[in-house]
């Protein structure tokens, strides 16, 4: 090996050197946040796997039955909630899709489901009769977040 050849790889080694280090600085910043990205995904996974399973066995009497009560019960208090929120914002919802809509509304804004007019007259009157509709989550395991698409 001659010396222009040796002076050549020692320029090329000590610029790796120096380069090295950013490098693997960069390398594991960016292996830190894909395993967040990761984990954040299986996350999500594992919460909707939770809700089709709960979905699928929440009146059954499975060996989770307990924690499935904690969940019924605090879906029941959100649903309670929600339905305070609408009486404070004098709204109501869609009787089809659940999708909030003004007293006023004569459609939905969302399914087009006709609402039919709140007539002042009819208070005390439930022409809403919306105490039964609950808005219908569909869990899609297919779907995946577009922040994940990479992984795909
Ligand atoms: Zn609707």
């Amino acid at each position: 090996m001659s010396f222009i050849d040796k002076l050549g790889d020692s320029i090329v080694s000590m610029s790796k050197d120096v380069g090295q280090k950013a490098k693997e600085a960069s390398g594991i910043a960016k292996l830190k946040l894909d395993i967040r990205i990761k984990q954040e995904y299986v996350k999500e996974q594992y919460a909707q796997l939770g809700k089709v399973y709960y979905e699928a066995h929440k009146n059954e009497d499975v060996p989770e039955k307990q924690r499935f009560d904690k969940i019924s019960d605090a879906l029941d208090e959100i649903d309670k909630m929600e339905l305070q929120i609408l009486e404070l914002k004098r709204a109501r919802r869609c009787p089809n899709c659940g999708v909030e809509a003004s007293e006023t509304a004569e459609f939905c804004s969302n399914c087009g489901a006709k609402l039919g007019v709140v007539v002042g007259e009819a208070k005390g009157e439930d022409v809403t009769n919306n105490e039964d509709s609950h808005p219908t989550e569909d869990v899609e395991l297919e779907e995946e977040p577009d922040d994940n698409s990479e992984w795909l």
